[in-house]
């Protein structure tokens, strides 16, 4: 798939319904953030099915790829969702949605009833969507040679997480950013394959740009160094 800001490249009928207060949950589950400006904070996170992206690269394919799809994909209403979360996580841990594509989803339902709870609500995505829902934090994560982000989304986001796959990823990321806030933090990571494979053309694409661009940051998945995999 050719990148693009041109909406046309949307596979449309992969989008759900917007007035949807079911979501389909690949997976939910408590552990600690991995990355970011909120690496090591205890979170619970919530994996929603589907994604129209298919980045050749995808770590999370579970959650898309029809060859990997669960024989079920549990529908729970936002209510349900937040039960399990003050269940299965105590108080002060922040809940973290992701995907898959969670953009996607209106999520108005299920941030108003995690707020009831008085949790911090966080989104990972990569900004294809308008964002619906009120969301305390938004990690951004563009993909360049897929489509790329609303600039409505750039605009909201608090920090941008750029997957560096070829070193040119990173100038390809940069170039999705306008309209990006001053006090957003950029990150840098290396694809994850690459990091295991120490593959220094990448990484040292990474340490030159942060030399020469002090905004940005190289930054890494902390979680994966825990994973059994
Ligand atoms: Fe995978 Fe994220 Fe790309 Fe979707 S946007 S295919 S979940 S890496």
């Amino acid at each position: 798939v050719e990148g693009s800001k041109d909406n046309a490249v949307l596979d449309s009928s992969t989008l759900r319904p917007s007035t949807s207060t079911k979501y389909p949950v690949y997976e939910r589950f408590y552990t600690w953030q991995g990355e970011g400006v909120h690496l090591g904070r205890a979170a619970y996170f919530i994996r929603l099915y589907g994604c129209p992206q298919h980045c050749p690269w995808c770590d999370s394919a579970g959650t898309w790829h029809p060859d990997y799809r669960p024989a079920a994909v549990g529908l729970l209403s936002a209510e349900a969702l937040a039960q399990a979360v003050a269940q299965e996580s105590p108080d002060g841990a922040v809940v973290i949605i992701t995907g898959g594509e969670p953009i996607l989803f209106d999520l108005g339902p299920l941030t108003d009833a995690l707020h009831a709870l008085g949790r911090r609500v966080h989104i990972e995505t990569s900004g294809i969507a308008p964002l619906r829902g009120e969301i305390d934090w938004v990690t951004l994560s563009p993909k360049p040679t897929q489509k790329w982000p609303l600039p409505e989304v750039v605009a909201r986001a608090n920090e941008v997480k750029i997957i560096v796959h070829e070193p040119q990823d990173i100038a390809a990321g940069l170039g999705t950013l306008d309209g990006l806030r001053e006090d957003a933090v950029i990150w840098l990571h290396p694809e994850w394959s690459r990091a295991r494979e120490r593959d220094m053309a990448v990484l040292n694409a990474i340490t030159e740009a942060v030399k020469a661009n002090p905004r940005l940051r190289a930054g890494y998945q902390m979680h994966k160094l825990y994973r059994a995999d």
